[in-house]
C-alpha cells in the first residue's frame, strides 16, 4: 500500500492550494480528485475570467454560524498575499467594480498556476480516483479508492460543497464529518438566482434580460446595492445573489428600483416644470422603458399626465419602485448556485489550523466548511486562505 504524509480529497481552489503549499513545506502529498481535470469550478468561475480575490476581503463578508471562525485565517494569509502570488505568475488581471479582482486573460491561467504551484510541491496528482471509503488506523488514515488503497499520517478534506452537481460537487465531505462524529450544520444554495410565483413571474418574463441598479433588502435588514436582472424563472443578478443567502424561504424581499433618487421631489419638480409631460416618459428618463411599460400592463401605474396625478397616486407610486416587496417562491438551488452556505461546523474546528478538535489529523478547508463569502471573489480567498492555514500545520506537524 503507498504511504504519504498527507492525503487531500478535492482537486478545486482549496485541495489544489495546500496540496502545493504542504508539498512545498515538505510534505509527500497525493491529491485525489473525482473528475478528468483539476480546478473544474475555477474554470467555470467569473464568466471563464476567475473572480480570484476581493481587495476588500475581510470577515465581515462571511455568512458563517461562528462569524468569528474565518478571521485567524484571513488574516495570516490575505488577498494581498495572493495578489503577490499571481503577480510572481505574470497574469494580467483587473479590478471589475467593488474590489473584485479578475483575469484579463482566462480562469485557465489559475488553474496552470496552481498546477504549477503542486509541481514545485512534488505533489501526486490522481485524477477520476474516487474515495470509496476512509477508515482511521493507529497511524492515521486508509482510504479506499477505486482500484488501491492508500495511506497517510494526515487527511485533508477540499471536497467543496453541493453546488453545481455537474461539476462534480457530493455530499462526501458532510458525510465524512459525520462518519468522524463532527457536526455538520443544514446546508442551503447560496449565491442563487430566485425564482417567482405566477402570476408575477410572467409579468417578469416580459422583462428578462432587462438589469437596473437597485438597493434590495432582507427581512433582517441586510441588503446590497447593486444591479438586478429580470429573468424568465424570476430575479437575478449581482444584488439578488447576494441577498439569497441571507434569504429563507416564505419571507419577502424589498426592492429599491430607483436607489438614492428622491422619486416624490423628482416628480414634484417635472411636474412644475412640464405639467403635461406623462407620467411614463417621466418615468423612462430614470427607468428603462420596458420596465415601465411592464408596470403599465400590471395597472400599477395611472395613466396620466403629470398634473393629473393625485397625491395618494404618487404615494403609492412612490411606495411601489422604491419599497417593492416581493415574496421569491424559492431560488433556483444548487443546480445553479454558485456556494452551499452551511456544512461542517466550525466549533469543531481549529480556526488556526482547521484541524477537527476530536480527531487529530483530519481536516476541512474550502467551502465544505461552514464559512460561505459573498459574491465577488471572497469564496476564492476563503479556499486559499483556509489552505493555507491547514498547509501551515500539516508541515509543523511532519517536522
Ligand atoms: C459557476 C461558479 C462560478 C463561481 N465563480 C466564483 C468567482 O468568480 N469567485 C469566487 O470567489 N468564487 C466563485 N465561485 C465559488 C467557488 O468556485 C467556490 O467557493 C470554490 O471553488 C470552493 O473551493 P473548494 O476547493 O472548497 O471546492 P471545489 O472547488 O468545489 O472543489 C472540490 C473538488 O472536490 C472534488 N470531489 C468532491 N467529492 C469528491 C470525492 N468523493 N472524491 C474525490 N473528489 C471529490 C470535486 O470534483 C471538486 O473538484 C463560483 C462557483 C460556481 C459554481
Amino acid at each position: 500500500m503507498e504511504q504519504f504524509d498527507v492525503v487531500v480529497i478535492g482537486a478545486g481552489a482549496a485541495g489544489m492550494f495546500c496540496a502545493a503549499q504542504a508539498g512545498q513545506l515538505g510534505c509527500r502529498v497525493l491529491l485525489l480528485d473525482n473528475g478528468k481535470k483539476p480546478g473544474r469550478k475555477i474554470l467555470m468561475s467569473g464568466g471563464g475570467r476567475c473572480n480570484f480575490t476581493n481587495m476588500y476581503a475581510e470577515p465581515a463578508a462571511y455568512l458563517s454560524n461562528n462569524p468569528h471562525f474565518c478571521k485567524s485565517a484571513l488574516a495570516r494569509y490575505t488577498q494581498w498575499d495572493f495578489i503577490d502570488l499571481i503577480n510572481r505568475y505574470g497574469i494580467a488581471y483587473h479590478e471589475k467594480t467593488l474590489g473584485q479582482l479578475f483575469c484579463d486573460d482566462s480562469a485557465q491561467q489559475v488553474v496552470d498556476l496552481l498546477v504549477k504551484e503542486c509541481e514545485l510541491g512534488q505533489v501526486t496528482m490522481r485524477l477520476r480516483s474516487e474515495v470509496l471509503g476512509v477508515e482511521k488506523t493507529e497511524n492515521g488514515y486508509q482510504l479506499a479508492l477505486n482500484g488501491e488503497k492508500v495511506s497517510a499520517r494526515s487527511l485533508v478534506v477540499a471536497s467543496g460543497g453541493l453546488s453545481m452537481p455537474g461539476l462534480g460537487a457530493s455530499p462526501f465531505g458532510y458525510k465524512l464529518a459525520e462518519q468522524f462524529g463532527l457536526k455538520v450544520l443544514p446546508t442551503r444554495a447560496g449565491l442563487v438566482p430566485f425564482t417567482l410565483h405566477k402570476p408575477l413571474l410572467e409579468h417578469v418574463q416580459t422583462l428578462s434580460g432587462v438589469s437596473v441598479p437597485a438597493v434590495i433588502t432582507a427581512e433582517n435588514g441586510v441588503s446590497f446595492r447593486e444591479s438586478i436582472l429580470f429573468t424568465h424563472r424570476g430575479l437575478s443578478g449581482p444584488a439578488v445573489l447576494q441577498l439569497s443567502s441571507y434569504w429563507q424561504p416564505g419571507e419577502y424581499v424589498s426592492v429599491n428600483l430607483l436607489p438614492g433618487l428622491d422619486l416624490a421631489g423628482f416628480l414634484d419638480n417635472q411636474r412644475q416644470e412640464h405639467p403635461n409631460q406623462s407620467l411614463k416618459n417621466t418615468l423612462a428618463l430614470h427607468l428603462p422603458k420596458r420596465l415601465v411599460e411592464c408596470l403599465q400592463t400590471l395597472g400599477q401605474l395611472p395613466e396620466a399626465t403629470l398634473k393629473q396625478l393625485n397625491a395618494p397616486q404618487q404615494a403609492a407610486l412612490v411606495d411601489l419602485l422604491q419599497n417593492w416587496r416581493v415574496q421569491p417562491n424559492g431560488t433556483e438551488g444548487y443546480r445553479t448556485a454558485e456556494v452551499t452556505l452551511g456544512g461542517v461546523d466550525t466549533n469543531e474546528l481549529s480556526s488556526k489550523t482547521m484541524e477537527a478538535h476530536k480527531v487529530p489529523g483530519l481536516y476541512f478547508i474550502g467551502e465544505v466548511v461552514d464559512v460561505t463569502g459573498w459574491l465577488g471573489g471572497y469564496n476564492f480567498q476563503w479556499a486559499w486562505s483556509s489552505a493555507w492555514a491547514c498547509a501551515q500545520a500539516l508541515a509543523a506537524q511532519g517536522r
